[in-house]
């Protein structure tokens, strides 16, 4: 892949911040950018498709790939692995665009480490806890129990945030959106 000039941009947010929503407005509106269908062994939620939100597969699967060395980088959180396959991100790259990777924090860490300035770390923050909460209750996707982990895990995320080459707070989504496709347009021109 070191051969390819293809960009990385990754997008990192606790769990309802809005970075679904952020990104699927910049992927239509730059059209060299391509997302990065991760794996995932979680379920699938209402609406979401196998192959375009993510390959969704089992617990078993998803650990014969990581032997047999086909993740760029995996985590594991929220009881689920996840990770960026390696074959998804050289079609991309090696087809002469850009990836979007929606990441947690140890996974853009982690890409950092890999690509360095050919990479850009993005950290979207909620304008506060309590609006993440409001906004995972009014997603409607997780259960009680299961917003609690989630919001458990934004304080470990956020703690971790100074450490992105960016942060953008999304509170008013037009203006995050404006602001972060202004941020990505600079950054694959440079
Ligand atoms: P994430 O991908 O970060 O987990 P989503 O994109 O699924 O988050 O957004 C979580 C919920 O918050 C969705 O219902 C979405 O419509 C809503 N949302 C996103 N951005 C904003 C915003 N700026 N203000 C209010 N609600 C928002
Ligand atoms: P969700 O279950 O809400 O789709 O995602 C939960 C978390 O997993 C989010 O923080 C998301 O960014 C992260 N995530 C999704 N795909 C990957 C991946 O391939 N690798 C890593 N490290 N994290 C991922």
């Amino acid at each position: 892949m070191a051969e390819t000039k293809g960009k990385l941009v990754v997008f990192t947010a606790p769990s309802g911040t809005g970075k679904s929503t952020i990104a699927k407005a910049i992927l239509a509106d730059i059209p060299t950018l391509k997302f990065s269908v991760s794996a995932t062994t979680r379920p699938k939620r209402d609406g979401e498709e196998d192959g375009r939100e993510y390959y969704f597969m089992t617990k078993d699967a998803f650990e014969a790939l990581i032997a047999k060395g086909g993740f760029i980088e995996h985590s594991r959180h929220f009881d689920n692995y996840y990770g960026t396959l390696k074959s998804e991100a050289e079609k991309v790259l090696n087809a002469g665009n850009h990836l979007l990777l929606d990441l947690d924090v140890d996974g853009a860490l982690n890409v950092k480490k890999i690509y360095g300035s050919r990479s850009l770390l993005m950290f979207i923050k909620p304008p506060s806890l309590e609006a993440l909460r409001e906004r995972l209750l009014k997603r409607k996707t997780e259960s009680e129990e299961k917003i609690l982990m989630r919001l458990a895990r934004a304080d470990y995320e956020l703690s971790l945030a100074d450490q992105f080459d960016v942060c953008v707070v999304n509170d008013d989504l037009d203006k995050a959106i404006a602001e972060i496709k202004r941020i990505i347009q600079n950054f694959l021109n440079s």
